[in-house]
């Protein structure tokens, strides 16, 4: 590993990247036949061996369900449970651990007080300020309390750079706001807000303030009560423990006012038919059976992170960020997002020139064994105000080094130079503008590659099974997508476009001149995988009898060739969107 700074332990010693990186099982695996890099931590960190055991140990000597048995097991399962939540105490610096509530993750913290304490306190014309940097899941549940109460929403802005505008931010203060609710840290971008003075100007004008915590916790030290924080929302994923579990902390004052989330076993003092009096915190709002093992791995998870110290997480995180910024600065053609003074381990980009879609990127990033992020990163108002429906994201965690860093460099400018040479040999990727083509009846329409969907569904399933692996596999489809028939711009038409796919794709169907009921198709994407993916669709649809599209089973085909293994969700949903739109036009003419 070349120059990566070490991290010194709580005990004195110091433990290398190399050292820590040893600590991850599965950073031990090989992707594609290559060693894994493993650059996106801002969606999912790893798990360390120590997170794994404790679950494991959970599991096979200590469970029981919490806080009822008289017996030893419960008493154990139980003490255990309550002794993570003693941990996220100390890593918050909390008053006291009954305000740290157990939720499934960010997204339900946040939830969980907009719908308790929002539908409780806010009335017609009280406003909520969020910022153009926040996650979906700091939006739509404040939209969704909004309509129920007559709130209203207003949203700081932010420069160039990826800050918020403070200024703006104290020019939305008013006493009719109660809520700003803002993120520590973008996980988009990366960018570090400035939530102290947030909150403080927050409080000047009796609102409270809610963080959503998730992109900071597990790179820097956290103290509730410093910040003043009223809520703060982090999820156990992002912070080296289990899926599944976070946390929720509030003020006691707050919580004890505020109505309960879900009812349910665990919440209540006394039940009967004519009123339920509830628990004492943290209970109030943790009903039914928890996740117990959850609790206990995201325990675990704490321990480790503080014997390492998160303020050398913290130094290590920004020495890496600082290495990587410039490594990628100097790959021609990206532009990076998000260039504030005070970042996270986040590095944001696109490629301009030549034009590469993000999807692609992250595509043949994977088949090189590095994983990182691409797409909106559940923050679509923040790619309108870049500009961009998506961008490509590297983030770090801890077991990061520089060799990751170079490894990301190094296949980021072999991905550029490969495109340029396919655009200079006039395989362009890029469909040319066809203006001078008017009418659609000039156009080349892909004719039947086989008799039926089945037989050029055989036809490709033989070459596929000829292809050894899914690399070779995914160059034919990249092959076939560079041989896409034209589809003119004039044809891209946003009747033409099809929701649901992570890149831009149109497509636009005719009946073949002379007949009936034969479908004929153009299509195409900004993303070069997408375009494989049409031309198999042509290859089985194009040129087909209605009945014949109609009668065939594409979801079983794609799963009988692979793809159902080798594209992310996210893509099968855009490939079955697409079928569903020729299916849709199929029935039209069916008979
Ligand atoms: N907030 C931010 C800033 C995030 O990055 C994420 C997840 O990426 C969330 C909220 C949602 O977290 P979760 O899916 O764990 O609830």
């Amino acid at each position: 590993m070349t120059a990566s700074p070490s991290l010194a332990t709580s005990d004195h010693g110091s433990t290398s990247v190399g050292e820590i990186r040893a600590q991850f099982p599965i950073l031990q695996a090989r992707a594609h036949g290559r060693p894994l890099v493993y650059l996106d931590s801002a969606a999912s960190t790893q798990q360390p061996e120590a997170v794994i055991q404790a679950v494991s140990d959970y599991h096979r000597l200590h469970h029981a369900n919490i806080h009822r048995g008289v017996y030893q097991l419960s008493q154990t399962a139980t003490r255990m449970y309550e002794e993570a939540r003693a941990s996220v105490a100390r890593l918050l610096n909390a008053a006291e651990p009954a305000e740290c509530l157990f939720t499934r993750g960010t997204t339900e913290s946040i939830n969980l007080v907009a719908s308790t304490w929002g539908r409780a306190t806010l009335r017609p014309g009280d406003e909520i300020i969020l910022s153009v940097l926040e996650h979906h899941s700091n939006i739509v549940p404040w939209q969704l309390v909004a309509e129920a109460t007559g709130a209203r929403i207003k949203v700081i802005p932010m420069n160039d750079a990826g800050e918020l505008d403070l200024e703006a931010y104290r020019a939305l203060l008013s006493p009719q706001v109660r809520m700003v609710a803002v993120n520590h840290v973008s996980n988009a971008l990366g960018t570090i807000n400035p939530v102290r003075d947030i909150i403080a100007e927050a409080h000047a004008v009796g609102a409270l303030a809610l963080i959503d915590g998730a992109q900071w916790v597990a790179h820097g030290p956290t103290d509730v009560q410093a910040l003043d924080a009223d809520f703060y929302a982090f999820s156990g994923h992002k912070l080296y423990g289990p899926t599944g579990i976070g946390v929720l902390y509030g003020k006691r004052r707050l919580l004890d006012c505020m109505p309960p989330y879900q009812g349910g076993g665990d919440m209540i003092e006394r039940v009967t038919f004519a009123k339920t009096t509830y628990a004492a915190l943290p209970n109030k709002f943790e009903a039914g059976t928890p996740n117990i093992s959850g609790a206990v791995g995201l325990g675990a998870a704490i321990g480790w992170i503080e014997a390492l110290g998160l303020d050398r997480v913290s130094a290590h995180e920004q020495a890496l960020l600082r290495y990587a910024t410039e490594r990628l600065s100097q790959v021609a053609g990206l532009e990076i997002k998000g260039q504030a003074g005070a970042k996270s381990g986040v590095v944001s980009w696109v490629m301009r020139d030549p034009p590469i879609a993000t999807l692609d990127i992250g595509v043949q990033l994977d088949l090189r064994g590095i994983c990182i992020r691409t797409g909106h990163h559940c923050c679509q108002p923040l790619m309108d105000r870049l500009g961009v429906t998506s961008t490509a994201r590297a983030s770090l965690g801890l077991y990061n080094g520089r060799d990751d860093i170079d490894r990301l460099a190094e296949a980021l400018t072999e991905i550029v130079a490969s495109v340029r040479t396919r655009v200079s040999a006039s395989v362009s990727p890029i469909t040319p503008a066809s203006e001078s083509l008017a009418e659609t009846q000039d156009l080349t329409y892909p004719a039947a590659a086989a008799q039926s969907p089945e037989a050029a569904a055989d036809e490709i399933a033989d070459l596929f099974e000829f292809l050894p692996d899914w690399p070779m596999r995914h160059q034919h489809i990249i092959d076939l997508g560079d041989k896409l028939p034209v589809m003119p711009d004039f044809l891209k038409t946003a009747a033409n476009s099809v929701s649901g796919c992570q890149s831009t794709v149109h497509i636009a169907a005719r009946l073949k001149p002379g007949t009936e009921d034969v479908i004929e198709f153009l299509a195409d994407s900004d993303a070069n995988i997408v375009r494989g993916l049409i031309a198999l669709l042509q290859q089985l649809y194009s040129g087909q009898h209605a009945a014949a599209i109609l009668g065939f089973d594409a979801e079983a085909y794609f799963t009988r060739i692979g793809l159902d293994q080798h594209l992310s969700m996210s893509r099968r949903n855009g490939l079955a969107s697409m079928v569903q739109r020729l299916r849709h036009l199929a029935q039209r003419y069916a008979g």
